[in-house]
């Protein structure tokens, strides 16, 4: 009686870790928030490889079905605010609530410092953002797309690249 108990308990906790550790999803579950804590909701979950979208209602769990090609990358926009780039190549996730934070500005300034894009992982395509009213030497390296003009406003949440493959800014 004994050994089997210790049996039964030893089939559980097998399972138990045998499950754990594989449990995994074709659906990406997140819930939106803002840096400092406080849920979102009213957003879009942008496919930047299909050009689509997915607009989200006033809740701040979204759900992705990650299964699809092209749909296992993606963001989250509040906003002018982006979430870090999700990607799932084998179309799994693991089966756990993710906290989706916007703006993810720690994730951007590591891409952006190495001039590399968080879409297609290359530096190829990337330019920088200018700001300001551009001057005619600056108009002309835009025209060269050289550069990528950002308009006259700049924060420090600004994007400071551009990925022209992607059209990503970041
Ligand atoms: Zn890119």
């Amino acid at each position: 009686m004994q050994r089997m108990r210790s049996r039964m308990l030893l089939t559980v906790i097998t399972l138990f870790s045998f499950t754990g550790s594989i449990a995994q999803s074709h659906e990406f579950r997140g819930k939106t928030v803002m840096s400092n804590g406080a849920e979102i909701g009213v957003g879009t979950i942008i496919f930047p490889l299909l050009k689509d979208t997915i607009e989200i209602g006033e809740t701040s769990t979204i759900k992705v079905d990650i299964s699809q090609k092209g749909r296992n990358l993606f963001y989250y926009r509040w906003g002018d605010w982006k979430s870090q780039v999700y990607r799932f190549p084998g179309g799994f996730c693991a089966d756990t609530l993710v906290t989706v934070v916007v703006p993810d500005s720690g994730y951007y300034a590591s891409f952006s410092k190495q001039k590399k894009c968080p879409v297609c992982l290359s530096g190829k395509n990337v330019v920088p953002i200018l700001y300001g009213l551009p001057e005619k030497a600056l108009l002309r390296k835009a025209k060269k797309r050289k550069a990528y003009l950002g308009g006259c406003i700049v924060s420090e949440d600004s994007p400071r690249a551009y990925c022209r493959k992607d059209d990503f800014e970041f």
